[in-house]
């Protein structure tokens, strides 16, 4: 059986996959540290309790880490050197990877034995070529490890995975994909590898989301910093904006039912950027084969979904009504020109899969 971990700063989900990668159980627990929980080992055993599994019927264990630098690219065995370079990223990632790390420590010293292993959600992105990937700043700046990663990177390596098990073909050449959540960001996927990502340094960037501003000129968050400190700036950027602050809710659901004209606005700018922003990807791989929607909004929010796909006709986007409205997997018609999919998002899968793959070469050695 092996377990995948998503480890955040006050929560812990779990999610167990036979042998035939089935997912078999979930779990999750809330309120570390706050509520009845005092550590994340703790949150740990009243998981797996949950689920129903006893630590010992593990073959392995598998955590999403959220930012893997310059340096951890691929999937891996945790090992003390993947450790130390997890480490190393905290300061790209201060939220995420010390939560995630807590997962990994609290694990190992559970089961000391129990092989673990990584998946990043940089590390999809790190075929983006590197005038993509560098700010125009000085040097020094760069190695300092300020630069463009992208994230959502396991969404979208699963994305590619479903798409090429359901049609046993290839992606299409030049892929948009839309990762709409409370975080959202595209990118443009090119012979099925990423080439271009809205999100840059951190996941603050690209398009309107939940709580975050998306794209804003730097000399703005200067300003926003001489008035409200660092912190204060921090605060409003990643989680006072987006669609909490011109909508009134971070929650699209709950923006379509209010019908006030600011919940309309927000949601006008939320579908405005992704275009905008649609825009760039399809530049940046040079043309446009294939979209494909994920995450809560891209996965049920017809509404959003014809928005931003009528803003993409230009670009020879054409799709079924009807199938779009009843969340169908496929809305281009036969013959279309541009190919449009939902694909449900599969993050633990992903990384249930990642993991398996490495553990079948290891034991291939
Ligand atoms: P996260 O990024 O936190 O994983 P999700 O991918 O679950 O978030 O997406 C959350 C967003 O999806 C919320 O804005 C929520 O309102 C939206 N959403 C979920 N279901 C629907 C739906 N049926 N219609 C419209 N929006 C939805």
């Amino acid at each position: 059986m092996l377990l995948v971990v998503n480890s955040g700063s006050s929560s812990l989900k779990l999610a167990l996959f036979d042998n035939d990668l089935r997912e078999v159980a979930q779990a999750r627990v809330t309120e570390i540290g706050t509520g009845g929980v005092a550590s994340h080992a703790e949150a740990l055993v009243q998981g797996l309790r949950q689920a129903g599994v006893s630590i010992t019927s593990l073959t392995g264990a598998a955590h999403r880490v959220v930012h893997g630098g310059a340096a951890l690219t691929a999937p891996c065995r945790v090992t003390p050197a993947v450790v130390a370079a997890i480490e190393a990223c905290v300061p790209l990632a201060p939220l995420h990877n010390p939560a995630n790390l807590t997962g990994i420590h609290a694990l190992a010293r559970m089961a000391p034995h129990l092989p673990q292993y990584v998946s990043f959600d940089t590390a999809f992105h790190a075929t983006n070529p590197e005038v993509a990937r560098r700010y125009a700043l000085p040097e020094t700046v760069a190695a300092a490890g300020i630069m463009r990663y992208g994230f959502h990177g396991i969404s979208y390596a699963s994305l590619v995975r479903k798409m090429q098990e359901t049609t046993g073909k290839p992606v299409p050449k030049r892929l948009l994909a839309l990762h709409l959540g409370n975080g959202a960001s595209l990118a443009a996927i090119r012979g099925g590898q990423s080439v271009a990502t809205t999100m840059g340094y951190s996941p603050l960037d690209g398009l309107t989301m939940g709580t975050r501003a998306g794209s804003i000129d730097g000399n703005a968050v200067l300003r926003l910093a001489e008035l409200h400190g660092i912190d204060g700036a921090a605060r409003i950027l990643n989680r006072e904006s987006g669609l909490l602050a011109l909508g009134g809710s971070n929650d699209m659901r709950a923006l379509h039912m209010a019908e006030t004209p600011q919940a309309r606005f927000a949601i006008a700018h939320f579908c405005y950027w992704a275009i905008r922003h649609a825009g760039s990807m399809i530049a940046a791989m040079g043309g446009l084969d294939a979209v494909a929607f994920t995450g809560g909004i891209g996965e049920n929010d017809h509404r959003v979904r014809a928005n931003i796909l009528d803003g993409l006709a230009w670009a020879g986007v054409d799709y079924d009504r009807p199938a779009n409205r009843q969340g169908a997997h496929i809305l281009h018609e036969n013959r279309a020109p541009v190919a449009i999919w939902t694909v449900a998002a599969e993050e633990e899968r992903q990384i249930a899969q990642e993991a398996h793959g490495i553990m079948t070469a290891e034991a291939a050695q």
